[in-house]
């Protein structure tokens, strides 16, 4: 079953202290944290909102942004200012060691909270796969200004939209943004309303997760603070950031078997092979054996980080940094799965999906993505069209499958890699997402 025997070393292995994790857990419950990806079609404003909800949180200094304000000046564009600060922050941290790249974090007195993937990354779905499959809910960045919203339902924001909702994230804030170009006009927020709620729901969204918001991300109206625009006046619901904090994180998986995909791996003072990622199901402590996949090789738990301070366990739905021992680093990258070797996953060539298309579909070459990890696959077989309600068999072995239809499609990759049932994959062809959805 690819678990192969332990690689006989030296070193000691490293102890126990056998703790209850999941009791361990109950009692130390703190603050509620969530994370969320940011959607929406190009210019939307999205890293424009992030970069200023940052900005009123008091995460980033006045003083950084008035700097980037006075470079962009220099080459005639003042108002990118507030997007830079999200890609500073990501330039400064990857000269940094110990955290994950791709998570950017900020507290409220309520919660705490992770940015899935920061948009304006250039290849930016890869990192949404990996970011949506990860997320307890989704920010939708609609630009309200006139002309644009009707070229973004058509553009990204439909993809996106389908993407998420394949990836598993059921609860999504809508940001009509840049309302301050139409003059904070109630009837262009209503409007815009209307026909996103009825564009989700057909998307598979359920009208009770929704929320919208009206802002400027510009200015940061209704984002951390009221707008205090007159024109804005007509709006009494939430800001931004309270519809974030009320949104309920999804259940973790804690007593299942632990997974966590590997999202970097690097030599640290601890340890010469340390790695991160999101315990996506289970729980671990120092001491643990642990299995990589797919190169099926053990390793042991030396210590372990959250928010770099040493702790003594982690469990689901938390970003961990793991001080590993007693394996060689050849044996581990980026985009493998540490699992429990009591019940490992295994690694697989051929699989089945129920899977949402989002182009036409046949036997034809593609790239499967899940998380951080992707292959190359073809898919091979496609036994029927399903209904997209009750999954009844519409049609068996269709010659095609058109777009917004679901099938179940047989893939075939060129290696093995760690994948079981209840996962979601994505399959793109020429860096276009041509399907979506679960494992079988
Ligand atoms: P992204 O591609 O979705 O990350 O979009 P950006 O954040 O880069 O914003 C695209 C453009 O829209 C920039 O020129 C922003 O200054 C502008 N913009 C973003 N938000 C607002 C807003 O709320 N009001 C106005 N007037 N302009 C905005």
């Amino acid at each position: 079953d690819g678990v192969k025997a332990l690689k006989v070393d030296d070193t000691p292995l490293p102890k126990s202290k056998n703790l209850d994790v999941l009791s361990e857990y109950e009692k130390s419950k703190g603050k509620k944290s969530a994370s969320f990806v940011v959607v929406g079609h190009v210019d939307a404003g999205k890293s424009t909102l992030m970069g200023r909800l940052l900005l009123d949180l008091n995460v980033v200094d006045q003083r950084t942004i008035e700097r980037y304000r006075k470079e962009a000046e220099q080459m005639g564009k003042s108002s990118f200012a507030l997007a830079w600060v999200l890609d500073q922050r990501t330039e400064e941290r990857s000269r940094g060691v110990t955290i994950d790249i791709a998570t950017n974090r900020f507290e409220t007195e309520s919660t705490s909270f992770t940015i899935l993937d920061a948009p304006g990354h250039r290849d930016f779905i890869p990192n949404m796969i990996a970011g949506a499959s990860q997320a307890d809910f989704a920010i939708l960045v609609i630009d309200a200004s006139t002309g644009s919203f009707e070229s973004g339902l058509k553009g990204q924001t439909r993809e996106h939209s389908l993407l998420i909702r394949s990836m598993g994230v059921s609860r999504v804030i809508v940001a009509v943004n840049k309302l301050d170009t139409v003059g904070w006009s109630q009837e262009r927020f209503d409007e815009i309303t209307h026909q996103v709620s009825g564009f989700l729901s057909a998307t598979g969204f359920q009208l009770k997760n929704i929320s919208f918001v009206p802002v400027s991300g510009l200015l940061g109206d209704n984002l951390v603070n009221k707008s205090t625009d007159p024109a804005a006046s007509w709006y009494t619901g939430e800001t931004m950031i309270k519809e974030l904090e009320n949104s309920e994180p999804m259940t973790r998986a804690l007593d299942k078997p632990l997974r966590l995909t590997i999202s970097e791996v690097f030599r640290s003072a601890q340890s010469p092979l340390t790695i991160s990622g999101r315990i996506d199901a289970g729980s671990l402590q120092a001491g643990d054996a642990l299995l990589v996949q797919p190169s099926g090789e053990k390793a042991y738990v030396k210590s372990l980080e959250l928010d770099s301070e040493a702790v003594d366990w982690a469990v689901a739905g938390q970003n961990v940094v793991i001080h590993l021992s007693n394996i060689d680093p050849i044996h581990v990258r980026v985009g493998d799965i540490v699992c429990d070797p009591k019940a490992p996953v295994n690694c697989i060539d051929t699989f089945t999906i129920k899977a949402l298309a989002f182009d036409i579909l046949m036997p034809m070459q593609v790239d499967v993505h899940r998380g951080r990890m992707w292959a190359a696959g073809q898919i091979v077989q496609m036994p029927a069209t399903l209904d997209k309600v009750k999954g009844t068999i519409l049609k068996k072995n269709p010659k095609i499958v058109k777009p917004a239809s679901v099938a179940r499609v047989v893939v075939k990759m060129s290696s093995k890699v760690p994948l079981e049932a209840g996962q979601r994959v994505v399959l793109r062809s020429n860096g276009d997402t041509v399907a979506a959805g679960l494992l079988e």
